[in-house]
């Protein structure tokens, strides 16, 4: 029962695991972000949900409401192909589809 695991608790398993340095940085505000997937100049999220160059990404480039979005899809994608996200493959799966679904470009 209860909520499979997302790709967040994979990336924060990941990031206890690498001794971070960079999971500890707070933000203090939350800067408006203009977002990728659905145009709009919007709140974006208080820090990056992911570790490495992936958060970053969604941390510049999503806004909150279409973040939101993409869990409610992460976990129909990962009941749907029974996925866990601890399986490195999976991980890569799950991120190749959130870049997709946000419209997440490297700069
Ligand atoms: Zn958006």
């Amino acid at each position: 029962m209860g909520f499979p695991d997302t790709l967040e608790d994979a990336g924060r398993r990941l990031q206890r695991r690498r001794s971070g340095a960079e999971g500890r940085s707070t933000v203090g505000e939350v800067m408006a972000v203009n977002c990728s997937r659905c145009g709009s100049t919007a709140r974006g999220l208080a820090r990056a949900p992911l570790p490495g160059a992936a958060g970053q990404a969604v941390l510049a480039q999503s806004c909150e409401p279409c973040w939101r979005a993409w869990l409610d899809l992460q976990v129909k994608l990962i009941n749907e192909h029974k996925l866990s996200p601890a399986k490195p493959e999976h991980f890569e799966r799950l991120i190749g589809e959130m870049n997709a679904f946000l419209n997440l470009h490297d700069d």
